[in-house]
């Protein structure tokens, strides 16, 4: 194809006398065009992955990649004195996500498209989703995201839907975002709406009618849900969304010839995590009211559902009060109702049971007891949920449960965010890698290569001045590209543990006025939303506004220590950020990190790990030896044992310790006080003392001996390119193309 003369065509004049976003419209267009071309024929059985997130991130580049003219396209640009980079900033980000979880969905969706199987994505069309993150007086504030452009990849279709709540009824419509495979089939992710939303009735403070559900139901990702009304909400949009789910689902398989008694023939759901349950019961109703019994519609129901568990956190497993359900879905209470009994007959265990002693209803049960597969999302957490957290559920159904670890796709994490690199491996041991993630071993065989180290070398050094390009520009920031990044970017969590790498900076701060001078400048850089309602997560984000300001306008410290925090991160600067990065922080307490998928970016684009012996960072270590990951800290067992024994007292390690006593009792300390809030900055260190739930202080000790370490290494650059090649070579069982061929395999189950 000739790309250029396609695109003249779409834009009615030359591409150099276009502007920028005539262009972007016009290869939006041509890209539809091409999508459309592609097989989109579906087998017999088809995945539908239903999600309440899907972090798709700016779709314009990668989707050229997928098709194969991302060079032409550019290169015909550039010919008309235009630049790729200058296109791809007309599109805005989708705000369909949030974090880790809805992310790996974009990643599987690409997975699945490029692996050639049939299947969608099914979610909800968020208007405004998230929100958007602003600094103001070292504060996070949000501020709305509107997202959808009247020129995006949203088609609007004329699938729609009757979905009835206790109290009204309405009527769905479905948009479609193609899913193109890398040099594969085309798919589609489905995003259910309402015609009727009004984005106008929320005020400048993200504030709105939460009971008006025709205007409010599809308006944001994950409602405020510290009061009922908010609660609600979330129980409609969850409803709304596998409603809608369900329906496509069997009118899909009725279509391809199935009488429904066969429905696990034609359709597999994989419900990710919790917020997508309530299809359980949806799709039983809707097949008893096709005639079918109800024995048998919960039997074939649970031959066609799969649950993914992507914690272990306690509080983020959603248990719904039954009151709130009879008022919001009336119609799924009595079939709850007949799960739970029929529960309760088999087994005389009340911790498995669906509706507790307190009425509530608690949805990680319902997937378990009827769905056919459980799976975790890392070699670590699958364990821990067999033998500790979901061990009474172990007990009664040991072949469900299996393990999936996470990966990416290297489509969007090297191909699209690292050209460079991309271009060099290809360059060193051909293009095999762009499809079989584990041909990147072959660069094993340059370790100890001048020559390559120094170019591995070279494009880290590219890709920081790319970042500080673009972060001078977006956010008038200002990098060292010559320091070493030391990159911690992910949500604001306290089992994360961003308050450990800040104690880190801390440290860092007082030792270089003490005239303890790093060889190398070190530039510590955070990027994290905090939930709106979270208080301590917010607290940290105010400290590290406040010693990024202290910090870089101290003319003793700022040639050699900068911290910064950027603003709203997204997948957008994660495509920036990540291939600068020389340290990765996986700092997470052992135990709670579920697998993490940062990590595997940041690996696969040279970064090394600084990490605990959590999530994925387990099996990064074991790939990648010793000697090419910084691991520390207390390990699960370890930490786990602290929890059951209740013997951790932050406090203790406080008193022993004068470093960590000096460190945390500067947050409270006259510097800070002066730029800060403190009543925030006192919160937070009343939190460290005296509770402390993910155990920073335990830690401490280890965090800031092995940092150094790393830091030490860094200075030989002969070994640190060494450990980069290890990790990039290493990096391929992480691609999501092998995770998505182990769901296919062992519980989809497609083409068979
Ligand atoms: C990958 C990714 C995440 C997940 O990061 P973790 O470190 O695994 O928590 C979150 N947000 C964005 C924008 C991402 O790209």
């Amino acid at each position: 194809m000739d790309v250029k003369k396609a695109l003249e065509q779409k834009l009615g004049k030359e591409i150099s006398q276009s502007s920028n976003e005539e262009i972007f419209v016009s290869l939006l267009q041509l890209t539809k065009e091409l999508a459309d071309e592609k097989n989109q024929k579906e087998t017999k059985k088809k995945i539908y992955y239903v999600s309440a997130e899907f972090l798709i991130g700016k779709l314009l580049s990668n989707n050229l990649i997928n098709l194969g003219i991302y060079d032409e396209v550019k290169n015909a640009l550039s010919e008309s004195g235009k630049n790729i980079a200058d296109i791809e900033e007309v599109e805005v980000e989708p705000s369909l996500g949030n974090g880790g979880l809805g992310r790996l969905a974009a990643c599987f969706l690409d997975s699945i498209a490029s692996l050639g199987l049939s299947g969608a994505g099914v979610g909800l069309n968020y208007h405004l989703g998230l929100f958007k993150q602003v600094f103001e007086d070292h504060m996070q504030k949000e501020k709305v995201n509107p997202w959808i452009e009247e020129q995006g990849w949203l088609r609007k279709t004329d699938v729609t839907y009757p979905v009835s709540f206790g109290n009204l009824d309405v009527v769905s419509r479905m948009y479609e975002i193609d899913v193109t495979g890398y040099d594969n089939r085309t798919n589609k992710l489905c995003l259910f709406d309402l015609d009727s939303v009004d984005d106008s009735i929320v005020d400048d403070k993200n504030q709105f009618d939460k009971t008006d559900i025709k205007k409010n139901l599809t308006l944001f990702l994950y409602p405020d849900d510290s009061d009922e009304d908010g609660r609600k909400l979330r129980i409609y949009q969850q409803y709304f969304m596998v409603s809608n789910a369900a329906r496509l689902v069997l009118d899909e398989a009725k279509a391809k010839g199935s009488n429904l008694h066969d429905l696990y023939d034609y359709a597999v759901v994989q419900i990710n995590d919790t917020h997508p349950t309530m299809i359980i019961p949806e799709l039983i109703r809707l097949l008893v009211a096709e005639g079918m019994h109800m024995d048998e519609a919960i039997d074939i129901v649970s031959k066609t559902c799969a649950y993914t568990n992507h914690t272990i956190l306690a509080e983020a497993l959603e248990k719904w009060p039954r009151h709130y359900l009879m008022e919001v879905v009336p119609q799924l209470v009595p079939i709850i109702e007949v799960l739970d009994d029929k529960v309760r007959r088999r087994f005389d265990d009340e911790r498995v049971a669906i509706i507790d002693r307190n009425d509530l209803v608690h949805m990680a049960h319902i997937d378990i007891h009827y769905g056919y597969s459980v799976n975790g999302v890392a070699y670590l957490h699958t364990e821990i949920l067999k033998n500790s957290e979901l061990n009474h559920f172990y007990q009664l159904y040991p072949e469900k449960f299996n393990n999936k670890t996470n990966g990416i796709t290297f489509r969007r994490w090297l191909l699209h965010c690292n050209h460079e690199l991309a271009g060099t491996i290809s360059d060193w041991i051909g293009d095999a890698y762009k499809k079989d993630a584990m041909e990147l071993e072959k660069l094993l065989a340059f370790e100890n290569d001048k020559e390559k180290i120094e170019k591995l070398l070279d494009i880290k050094h590219n890709n920081k001045l790319l970042a500080k390009q673009y972060f001078a520009e977006k956010q008038g920031l200002d990098l060292n590209e010559n320091s070493i990044f030391d990159i911690q970017v992910k949500r604001l969590h306290e089992y994360k543990r961003q308050q450990l790498n800040v104690l880190f900076v801390i440290r860092k701060y007082l030792d270089i006025k003490a005239g303890k001078i790093p060889t190398t400048p070190i530039t510590v850089i955070f990027g994290a939303k905090a939930a709106p309602a979270y208080v301590i997560a917010k607290d940290i984000i105010h400290l590290i506004l406040c010693l990024q300001e202290i910090i870089n306008n101290d003319p003793d410290v700022n040639k050699y220590l900068n911290v910064v925090m950027v603003e709203n991160y997204n997948v957008t600067l994660a495509e920036k950020l990540i291939p600068a990065c020389d340290i990765s922080e996986q700092i997470s307490l052992a135990s709670k990190e579920a697998s993490g998928t940062g990590n595997m970016k940041f690996m696969l684009n040279g970064a090394i790990t600084l990490g605990t012996e959590d999530g994925a960072n387990v099996e990064i270590h074991e790939l990648v030896g010793d000697d090419n990951i910084y691991i520390f800290g207390a390990s699960s067992d370890e930490v786990i044992a602290h929890y059951n024994n209740h013997d951790y007292v932050a406090r203790d390690y406080y008193e022993r310790n004068e470093s960590l006593k000096e460190v945390v009792d500067f947050i409270v300390g006259d510097k800070v006080m002066a730029v800060g809030n403190r009543e925030m900055l006192e919160r937070l260190y009343n939190e460290l003392l005296n509770k402390d739930w993910f155990m920073t202080f335990l830690d401490y000790d280890q965090y800031v001996e092995t940092k150094e370490k790393a830091y030490k290494d860094y200075e030989d650059r002969m070994v640190w390119g060494n450990k980069m090649i290890v990790n990039i070579a290493k990096a391929g069982f992480f691609s999501s193309d092998r995770t998505i061929a182990e769901y296919n395999r062992d519980i989809w189950k497609l083409n068979d």
